[in-house]
């Protein structure tokens, strides 16, 4: 067998909850305890062989039958403002990507829980990708491990899932992954400080207020008519905007807490007096903030037009709308969910493409030719 097959054959202790693992133990006639030992051991990151507060016999049996973990660091970059991107392969061979997100007094953690993205967002590279597969619990949970891992002695106090695929569409792992990293057997990353961003479908949004984990929700809206929408958010047209800002709207009071709509300016496109209008009609009375996040042009030789942003900033701040512009973070390692993991592939295949596109929205599609395209995701500010 060889070695990746090796890895795929494993059972993953990470992805299994307490419960899980006490069942495993007490089928090896061990104790309940050891659950607990054994868990805190894995979420420190500890290799099997290294838990030695565990009986000898049985990390053996252990390493028999199962793995700490599945994936292998394929590389590591950072960028001049200390963000770090980490791609992943994992055991079927396949490259994801986890962003490092150091603020002055927290550090955040942007997981990937797909690989590739059926959604096909025109921002982004990873939907360009296509969607290969979902990501299991025990592969999210160890990228904010190792992650966690590599960046001791600070503590990753925030998690968000912002990286490649649709974390709603992968849902049972992405909340049991939610439910591990919240655990105070393990990193005790309070809920609170974990985020979950959406392209926008409303069932599953309704799904996780009723899960009721007090996480964060962040949906990228990208405009506010149903007609630009489509335009750049392709699911808008199977659930069109009043049908998403709706279910984020009982999120909101569900929950208690505050919706983050992600938007990404498009000069001339979603920044006009009539869309600043209809977004505040949109989100009115809601417990909402508007993070606006200027377009970086595909085209690196011209300027980023923070401008914009800040004009229709203004224009909603007037209609009494909460609104933030944020600044994308890890530009220079592509911080944008699957431009690093897209270059990469490029680099192995020597591909090159050189779209140059004048008008802002076609610019939208040359994305993974640019390093620095400002992303809706792995967004420094965005962090709950
Ligand atoms: S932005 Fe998110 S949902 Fe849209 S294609 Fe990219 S990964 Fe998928």
């Amino acid at each position: 067998m060889t070695k990746m097959n090796c890895r795929q054959a494993a059972t993953d202790l990470l992805g299994m909850t307490r419960e899980a693992l006490e069942e495993l133990l007490q089928n090896l006639g061990e104790p309940r305890y050891r659950a607990r030992q054994l868990f805190a051991w894995l979420h420190r990151g500890t290799s099997l062989d290294m838990m030695t507060s565990l009986p000898k016999e049985l990390r053996r049996q252990l390493a028999a039958i199962a793995r700490a973990g599945t994936l292998q660091l394929a590389y590591q970059e950072a960028a001049e403002d200390g963000a770090v991107k980490f791609g992943f392969e994992t055991a079927d061979g396949r490259l994801i990507e986890t962003v490092l997100i150091p603020h002055r007094n927290r550090t955040t953690v942007c997981v990937s829980s797909q690989i590739g993205c059926a959604y096909g967002c025109a921002f982004c590279a990873t939907g360009r990708q296509g969607f290969t597969r979902d990501l299991t619990t025990g592969e999210i949970v160890e990228q904010v491990i190792r992650v966690q891992t590599a960046t001791r002695p600070q503590r990753v106090r925030n998690v968000v899932f912002m990286g490649m695929g649709e974390p709603l569409a992968n849902f049972d792992a992405v909340v049991t992954a939610i439910r591990l990293l919240n655990s105070p057997d393990g990193l005790g990353i309070g809920a609170r400080h974990i985020a979950v961003s959406t392209c926008g479908l409303p069932n599953s949004i309704q799904r996780l207020a009723e899960e009721k984990l007090q996480v964060g929700l962040a949906v990228s809206l990208h405009a506010a008519t149903d007609e630009v929408r489509n335009q750049l958010v392709p699911i808008n047209r199977k659930h069109p905007l009043a049908e998403v800002v709706n279910a984020a709207r009982r999120f909101a009071t569900m929950t208690g807490r505050k919706v983050a709509f992600e938007y990404v300016i498009v000069p001339e496109v979603n920044d006009t007096p009539a869309q600043a209008r209809r977004l505040a009609e949109l989100v009115r009375g809601m417990a909402a903030m508007v993070n606006l996040i200027p377009l970086n042009p595909a085209d690196s030789s011209l300027r980023v037009d923070v401008d914009s942003a800040y004009r229709f900033a203004a224009l909603l701040r007037k209609r009494g709308v909460e609104v933030m512009v944020r600044r994308s973070r890890g530009g220079e390692v592509l911080g944008a969910c699957g431009q690093l993991r897209a270059r990469h592939i490029k680099k192995a295949s020597d591909e090159r493409s050189p779209v140059r596109r004048s008008n802002a929205l076609d610019s939208l599609g040359s994305v993974s030719d640019s390093p620095d395209m400002t992303e809706q995701k792995c967004e420094g500010g965005k962090g709950p």
